[in-house]
Formats: structure tokens, C-alpha cells, sequence
């Protein structure tokens, strides 16, 4: 995600952290790189203007030119005026306060992510407890309502039974009447996308409007289109008012220029953001912590969220009690491996780690994401839960064994135990020290 954008600033800040005392001049040269970096990002132009005016105003004040760091204060202007314009502080939480069943109807282009977005919405929605009901009012493309019947399925999330060629805004009030009998709290309305804007389109939405008078209106937007997205949004906006944008496919983003221009543009606030095909990758937008990528400062505090929804409370728990139980074994060792991987790539888990980012190509080189991750657990899968227990079993001939069961060789096998019993004393040893000594070993 916005590795081109990222790497130019961070080439930009480089150079005036080089620099020590900066003048007036060192300042609007910087700018001027800032400048064109976004609009090489494919930022809209006039947002572009009022930002590095911004940002030139707050920088060559007083009291910044002459402090001690002048390139850091001029950082974190940066990173305060991106987060302005991405919204920061603007309230993104779903409202949906009004009698249930309340209606969320998502619009967009074709292709956008549309449909895929109702599904990650719907499971985002259950997992705070609510029960929502995915309703297919796409009539033109048959695959759009059999699409949102999968999603459902693998969801267990029900989907409304609409038939092709019925009137959309019919079925939307039939869907409203259905969630009402069977206790539904949410509709989530899928409506049609065509190719490009047309009055037919917008005048279905708007008469679905009319009669369901949906409490969020969300635009969904393909990142990757960059001002395209944003002028389309635009319109969208103009002829229905959303309340919000659903910018997918912030994943595949590598220049931002969608991400940094949508909310000045249209003046909606970014709710959320899609970061992959897969269902739960669907985050709550957060203008700061986005900021804080941008810049390769990382972004702690998702990760912390992201951690916490992986581990659930009760597992960890359980594993802190096993842990005292039988140390720390390959068994358990497995069991956390499988924690991480939930959280997401490695790759996407490095980024938010602050600092990280730039290093990130040398844990390339190092091989340590996903291939190894799934390496090690097909080792630890084909041993017994004997040798998963009590390592110190594993002679040549069950080495052997492990290495075709796993479609690895031994020598892997002899890297993993090693590093693993390497691990296994560490841990030993802390749990001799204690907190308190561990306390100590960290001053030391
Ligand atoms: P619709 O025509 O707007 O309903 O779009 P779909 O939901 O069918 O999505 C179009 C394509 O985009 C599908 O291949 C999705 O898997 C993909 N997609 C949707 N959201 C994301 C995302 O956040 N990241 C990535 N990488 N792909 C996405």
C-alpha cells in the first residue's frame, strides 16, 4: 500500500533531516518536492495547491525554523496536515441509531468491489453483535445476486431471495418488510453498478432512496482508478448525498493519490478501507493512522487491534495456562504461529511495526514471510504429538519421516529444532528471572 508515495517522501525528508539548520529556501525546495510527488501520486491538483500551502504557512514559522529540529517539526507538520486532509477527527462510525431494520445502501461503478464490500460488511457487522440481512437489488447482472448468495453462504449470513428482472426499489421494500417478521436489524442493500455514470442508474438509486430513506448512503470506491474514483464519487455525491465512502483495494495502491483526495473533494468522510479480497479485510478508516503509514512511521495501534481480534481472550487464556502447564513446546509453538497468521500477511504486520517499513527489504532477502511460516507448520503437523511435546525424541530416522510427511528435507528440520531449542531456553531462562528480573535484563 502506497509504497511509491512513501518511498518518495521519505527520499524528500532524507535530504532536509541531512541538513541540520534549514533555511527559508531549504524549506520550499523541500515543498516543492512534496508538490510534485503528490501529483505524481495522481492527487487532485487544487488539493495539492492548498495542502503544501498549508503545510509552507505552519512550516515557516518562527518558532520552526529555529528550533533544534527543524526537518522533524517539519515532518510532523506533514504528517498532521495529511491526516487533515484525510479527516482527521471527523466522526466515521456507522450510524445506526434508527428503528431497525435500518437500511445501508451501498452504491458504485461495476468492478468497484461492490458486492464483495456487502459481505465484508455483513461480517463486520455481526461481529459487533448485530444481525444483518444482505439484500440483492441488482437485477441486471444475474451473477451479482448469485455472487451475494455465495458470499452469504460462506458467511452464514442470509441473503434476501430477489429474482432477476424484479423492480429493485420492490424489492428493497419487500426485503425491509421480510427483515421486520424475522427480526432482522440491518439491511444491507447491494444496488446495480454499470460501466459509467447514467440517468437510468441514478434515478433507480435515487427512487430506492426515496422509499427506503437508507441511513447511510455509501459510495464505494476502487482505489486504484485514482482521480477517476474521485470525480465519480463526486457525482454520486452530487445526485444522492452520501453520507460516506468505502475505499477498496487500498492493498494494490501503490500511489494514493484516491486515498489523499476523496474527503477534500467530496467533503465525505472515508469509513472504511478494503485491504484485500478475503472478507475480513475490511478496516474502520483512521485519518492519523494512515498519515503515520504514509510517512513509514507505522501504525501501532492497528496492529494492537489487529493482534487482539486474532487472539481472542479466551485462547489466551488457555495458552498462558498450557504454557505453565507443559513449557513451551513445538505444540504450542504451532498454535501461536497460527495467532499470526490470522493477523495477515507478515509483510502487512512488518509495515505497522514503526521503523520497519524501510527494512522490510531486507527481511525479503531474509525469507521470513508466509513461505517460511507455512514451511514450519508443515513440519510441525507431521510429527506425533509424542515429538511435538518432547523434541529431544527426534533421532535421524523420525527426521526422515518428518521430511517427506512435510515435503521439506532434513536439514530444514535441523534448522527448526535448533532455532527452536535455542528459543525454548530463552524462554527458561525468563521465566527464572521473573518479571522483576526480567525488568532488569531490559535496563541492562
Ligand atoms: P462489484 O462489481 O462492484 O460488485 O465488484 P466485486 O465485488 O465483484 O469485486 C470486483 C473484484 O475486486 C473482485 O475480484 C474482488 O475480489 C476484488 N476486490 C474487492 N475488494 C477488494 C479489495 O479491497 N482488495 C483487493 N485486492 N481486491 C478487492
Amino acid at each position: 500500500m502506497f509504497d511509491n508515495l512513501s518511498d518518495k517522501l521519505e527520499s524528500v525528508f532524507r535530504k532536509l533531516r541531512g541538513q541540520g539548520r534549514l533555511t527559508e529556501e531549504d524549506v520550499s525546495e523541500a515543498l516543492r518536492e512534496v508538490r510534485l510527488v503528490l501529483l505524481e501520486a495522481d492527487v487532485n491538483f487544487k488539493v495539492v495547491k492548498d495542502f503544501v500551502a498549508a503545510v509552507r504557512e505552519r512550516a515557516l514559522g518562527q518558532e520552526v525554523l529555529k528550533s533544534l529540529t527543524p526537518a522533524q517539526q517539519v515532518i510532523k507538520i506533514v504528517r498532521d496536515e495529511l491526516a487533515r486532509l484525510m479527516g482527521e477527527g471527523v466522526d466515521n462510525r456507522l450510524d445506526l441509531t434508527a428503528r431497525p431494520p435500518v437500511p445501508i445502501m451501498l452504491c458504485g461503478l461495476q468492478g468497484s468491489g461492490k458486492t464483495t464490500t456487502c459481505g465484508k460488511l455483513a461480517l463486520s457487522l455481526r461481529r459487533d453483535k448485530r444481525n444483518p440481512l444482505l439484500v440483492p437489488a441488482d437485477v441486471y447482472r444475474p451473477a451479482a445476486i448469485d455472487q451475494l448468495k455465495t458470499l452469504g453462504r460462506q458467511l452464514g449470513v442470509t441473503v434476501y431471495e430477489s429474482m432477476p428482472g424484479q423492480d429493485p426499489v420492490r424489492i428493497c421494500e419487500d426485503a425491509r418488510r421480510y427483515a421486520e417478521l424475522n427480526g432482522f436489524d440491518t439491511l444491507i442493500l447491494d444496488t446495480a453498478g454499470r460501466l459509467h455514470i447514467d440517468d437510468e442508474l441514478m434515478g433507480e438509486l435515487d427512487r430506492i432512496k426515496a422509499s427506503l430513506k437508507p441511513r447511510e448512503i455509501l459510495f464505494v470506491a476502487d482505489a486504484m482508478t485514482g482521480q477517476d474514483a474521485v470525480n465519480v464519487a463526486q457525482s454520486f455525491n452530487e445526485r444522492l448525498d452520501v453520507t460516506g465512502i468505502i475505499l477498496t483495494k487500498l492493498d494494490g495502491d501503490a500511489r494514493g493519490g484516491a486515498a489523499l483526495s476523496i474527503r477534500a473533494v467530496t467533503g465525505k468522510p472515508i469509513k472504511f478501507v478494503g485491504m484485500g479480497e478475503k472478507l475480513d479485510a475490511l478496516d474502520v478508516f483512521h485519518a492519523d493512522r494512515m498519515a503515520q503509514r504514509i510517512l513509514g512511521m507505522g501504525d501501532v495501534l492497528t496492529l494492537i487491534e489487529k493482534a487482539e481480534a486474532a487472539i481472542d481472550k479466551e485462547n489466551a487464556a488457555e495458552m498462558e495456562k498450557r504454557l505453565r502447564k507443559e513449557g513451551f513446546t513445538l505444540e504450542n509453538f504451532r498454535d501461536q504461529l497460527q495467532s499470526i497468521k490470522k493477523m495477515g500477511s507478515m509483510e502487512s504486520i512488518l509495515k505497522m511495526i514503526p521503523g520497519a517499513g524501510k527494512q522490510m527489504k531486507q527481511v525479503k532477502d531474509m525469507q521470513l514471510p508466509d513461505k517460511e511460516l507455512k514451511k514450519i507448520e508443515a513440519i510441525i503437523s507431521s510429527m506425533t504429538p509424542q515429538e511435538r511435546r518432547d523434541h529431544r525424541i527426534l533421532n535421524g530416522s523420525r527426521r526422515m519421516r518428518i521430511a517427506k510427511g512435510s515435503g521439506t528435507t532434513v536439514h530444514d528440520i535441523n534448522v527448526l529444532i535448533k532455532r527452536f531449542s535455542e528459543a525454548q531456553k530463552m524462554m527458561k531462562k525468563m521465566q527464572k528471572l521473573g518479571p522483576k528480573g526480567m525488568k532488569n535484563l531490559m535496563r541492562g
